[in-house]
């Protein structure tokens, strides 16, 4: 196999590898959870990925939360660059990239070029961000992957006031003490978390389309949530949590 060049990202929840062909199209790809040993798991993906690319030597760009921690990385680029670049690769269009991670999000303005023009983060709370979602899973006894399904299916919807995560837990059990059905608290989380990444667009100003990125874009609620707060579609990009990576690949390719 041809790999042209190696993207890495490290993030929070997970590390995503991909490697392109001088084409820029994914040709290779490995997602893990993130290991405590940030630096000894990069080099072993990296020797996989390399080995993959047939023992060659390709360029690697490392991003994501654990970026300076990749030994034998080229170059180094935020996570900003990295979706921004991925995603205008896939979509070739100008909009607004959200991207809900492990635990952040992140509103990037792309501009016609597909250049970050503007951008937003939420590092602080955990509540805009997947681990909303883990933690709450954990509490409900559902798998994360199945969140998305179970918000859809609730015809009902319960409320959920806490604006933190650990409250929101606690909320969720004296919801359910008081016979609130899953379903209906399910969705009334999924509308709490889209509720706080739908003012970090707004604080950016509305500007569609709207893409959708990171590892929650997997889920469905999420993305129909958000369309319907902002008034517009949004759209779920091919490999959601890989665009990290990717875009960081594609900077590989620059010469
Ligand atoms: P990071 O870069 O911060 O590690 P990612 O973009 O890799 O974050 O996304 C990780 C998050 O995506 C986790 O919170 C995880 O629960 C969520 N996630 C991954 N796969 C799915 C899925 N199939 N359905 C819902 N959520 C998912």
């Amino acid at each position: 196999m041809s790999l042209a060049a190696l993207g890495i990202d490290v993030g929070s929840t997970a590390t995503k590898l991909v490697g392109v062909t001088p084409e820029g199209e994914i040709a290779w790809q490995k997602l893990v959870p993130t290991a405590p040993r940030i630096e000894a798991q990069a080099e072993a993906l990296l020797g996989e990925a390399r080995a993959a690319a047939g023992g060659g030597a390709p360029p690697v760009v490392a991003t994501g939360y654990g970026r300076k921690l990749v030994p034998g990385a080229g170059r180094v680029l935020t996570e900003i660059t990295c979706h921004a670049r991925g995603v205008y690769r896939r979509t070739g269009r100008a909009g607004t990239l959200v991207d809900i991670g492990g635990q952040d999000s992140k509103v990037i303005l792309i501009g016609p070029g597909g250049q970050v023009q503007h951008f937003v983060m939420n590092d602080k709370c955990a509540a805009g961000t997947g681990r909303f979602l883990e933690v709450t899973a954990g509490r409900l006894q559902l798998q994360v992957a199945d969140m998305g399904a179970t918000a859809l299916a609730g015809a009902g919807e319960v409320p959920i006031s806490s604006t933190c995560t650990v409250f929101a837990e606690s909320e969720i059990v004296s919801l359910l003490a008081r016979g609130a059905p899953v379903e209906h608290v399910v969705r009334g989380l999924h509308r709490a978390l889209t509720q706080r990444v739908t003012s970090l667009v707004r604080s950016l100003g509305p500007r569609p389309p709207y893409f959708l990125s990171g590892g929650v874009a997997h889920n469905r609620a999420v993305a129909a949530f958000l369309a319907e707060a902002l008034g517009a579609p949004v759209e779920t990009v091919g490999e959601p949590q890989l665009m990290g990576a990717y875009g960081a690949a594609l900077a590989g390719l620059d010469a």
